[in-house]
């Protein structure tokens, strides 16, 4: 999920490593390392933390001797960000190692089998068992071996690979994670994205999944996974640095909200075998969970929100009482909470303070904690009971979108799982599927939305805009409102659509544009009235809703568009269009899209 570099040449590689490390900085990260090759032999430096800590302990690679050589910042999902599980991993011989960016799903399976043949684990990743694995097929034939290793793994893996058998050698891999060559002249480079690379050289070769890669100072061959070789063409890349951070585009918010496909992938995929919803990191049983008599969400912002939404499906499938709290508030409040309460705790960072307080409130009262964060080893993640973590990949936007999704994904699975547990739902299979289904949605919402920049276009000079929606509707116009204002300065104000006329329906004329959300059948009905209601004072509607709902097409101004998919688990998907709306709206106002005012990545004062 982070940082991948590699380099073959004349030159000392531990310096290019550590510079080429140093431009992914900005992916984010919490430990490093490099693997330089030199004599038949390989010296591997690591540390927790910073760069800057692995060039002080390397005379900034001038200590370390070799002209090959692989390097990691990692975003730890698997182990706590320490230098044991800071990559490169060694195989148990010394003759391997490797950096992988992405997450095995079938680490654990893959672990006992390597335990039982004999194969010494030194980390807590998941990555190690493939350098394990590479020790065990390799029989003089590196395509080989790594063929037969990346025929036993699933998930998402960029790999980088050296071997003493094979010097001046260097290995890339790809399936469902970034890695791109660099053609330089009698020296080649991989590495995750283009900004290590520019300095180099601007021609690239970009590797698609399920391909791989053997470079040598003077040559490049890329395979298909039977060990084809395949002709790729080299293409010259012309972005500037800053535009190569991001991907291309033009802010982190956007790419963040484009890979969102992928990220729901990574928290879901990997907990999904044979039709079942599994935690391997919750030890519940269901004598744990009997007892609970209500379960309490607490966060802030929009972890806040990613917890409205997933009460819904938390209470529908588990039939126990959800309450969400602020965790400003619920400090504070002198919570009715005792050791039969479940406490969920939300944070991105995982370092947010008022949650923390929170929590620590709850704990002291005997409630059972779970967090759910996205940051490894964070304070919440430490102090919690049980700790579940979104595997998002770092998020360097200030305002959340995949940080959010992942969010409520994972809060969607629990559901399924503690359901399960108590033996309520009688067939989770409809249910699994509809987990399973939702990247693919997310990628629809996306794609099917052309018009969202000439309707930012159109809205962008409003005063303020109306979020309204019923139920599950409700919960996300209370996160497309949030991210309209955090963003765009545009005042938004989310409203269940059912109060309006308890109150603020007087606001409503032909200068209040309202945004309707629709995507629930069950109470459409009702807010295709509200639709009405504010159509007759004069509003303009942008109505969110299904490309086949010919009753609110009918009526709306404008339309945002979700695919078919099962109600219950629709947020995820429902937000996508409103952040993008947020985002060409922010874009409009000639706002700091990434970097709003006054606002911070991890909040961790009161
Ligand atoms: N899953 C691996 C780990 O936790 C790789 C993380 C990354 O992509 O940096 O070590």
């Amino acid at each position: 999920m982070c940082g991948i570099v590699g380099f073959t040449g004349v030159q000392q590689a531990a310096p290019i490593l550590l510079e080429g490390l140093k431009k992914l900085e900005y992916r984010g990260y919490d430990s490093a390392g490099i693997a330089v090759m030199s004599d038949r032999s390989i010296s591997v430096n690591k540390c927790k933390g910073r760069i800057a800590r692995l060039c002080e302990k390397t005379g900034d690679g001038t200590d370390v001797k070799g002209t090959t050589g692989i390097g990691h910042t990692r975003w730890a999902t698997h182990g706590a960000p320490t230098e044991e599980n800071a990559h490169p991993h060694l195989s148990n011989d010394g003759r391997f190692a490797i950096v992988h960016n992405g997450i095995i799903e079938n680490y654990l399976s893959l672990r006992e089998e390597l335990t039982a043949d004999g194969y010494r684990f030194e980390s807590e990743t998941d990555t190690e068992v493939i350098v394990h694995l590479i020790e065990m097929y390799y029989r003089g034939d590196m395509r080989d071996a790594l063929i037969r290793t990346t025929n036993r793994l699933s998930g998402s893996y960029a790999l980088g690979v050296i071997c003493t058998e094979e010097p001046g050698k260097i290995y890339a891999v790809r399936e469902a994670s970034p890695l791109i060559i660099g053609v330089g002249a009698g020296e080649n480079y991989f590495a995750s994205d283009v900004t290590a690379l520019v300095s180099h050289t601007r021609n690239v070769i970009y590797l698609e999944d399920g391909e791989f890669a053997e470079l040598s100072t003077d040559s490049i061959g890329v395979f298909d996974v039977l060990g084809h070789e395949i002709n790729k063409k080299i293409t010259r890349v012309m972005w500037d640095v800053q535009a190569a951070e991001k991907g291309g585009y033009e802010h982190f918010m956007l790419k963040e909200i484009i890979e969102q496909p992928a990220a729901v992938k990574a928290t879901i995929a990997p907990r999904i075998r044979d039709g079942k919803v599994f935690f391997e990191e919750l030890d519940m049983s269901y004598d744990d969970l009997r007892d609970i008599r209500k379960i309490v969400i607490t966060a802030c912002g929009s972890a806040y929100y990613a917890g409205c939404s997933g009460r819904y499906a938390l209470e529908r499938l588990c039939r126990i009482p959800v309450e969400i709290e602020l965790a400003s508030e619920l400090r504070y409040n002198n919570p009715l909470i005792d050791e039969h309460t479940l406490l969920i705790v939300i944070s991105q960072s995982g370092e947010t303070a008022d949650t923390i307080a929170a929590m620590r409130e709850c704990k002291a009262r005997g409630a059972s904690t779970l967090a759910i964060v996205n940051v490894v080893g964070s304070t919440i993640a430490k102090l919690a009971d049980h700790t579940i973590y979104t595997w998002a990949g770092p998020e360097i936007a200030v305002a959340t979108t995949k940080g959010y999704t992942t969010q409520v994904a994972v809060l969607y699975m629990l559901s399924v799982y503690f359901s399960d547990l108590l033996g309520i739902t009688e067939d989770e299979k409809p249910y699994v599927r509809a987990l399973q289904e939702l990247p693919r949605a997310i990628q629809q919402a996306i794609d099917m939305n052309p018009s969202v920049r000439p309707l930012a276009k159109k809205y962008h000079r409003s005063s303020a805009l109306f979020f309204i929606g019923r139920n599950t509707d409700y919960a996300v116009a209370l996160e497309g409102a949030l991210k309209m204002k955090e963003i765009s300065y545009l005042h938004a104000e989310a409203y269940a659509a059912g109060e309006l006329k308890h109150g603020t329906i007087a606001l409503i004329d032909e200068h209040q544009p309202v945004i309707a959300l629709c995507c629930n059948p069950a109470i459409m009905e009702k807010t295709l009235s509200n639709i009405v209601e504010v159509k007759s004072r004069g509003a303009e509607v942008l109505a969110l809703t299904f490309r086949n709902n010919h009753k609110i097409l009918s009526v709306a101004d404008d339309l945002l568009f979700i695919p078919d998919i099962d109600p219950v688990f629709s947020a995820v998907v429902e937000i996508v269009p409103l952040q993008l709306l947020a985002y060409y709206v922010a874009k409009e106002n000639g706002c700091d899209i990434d970097k709003p005012k006054n606002l911070a990545k991890s909040v961790t004062v009161e």
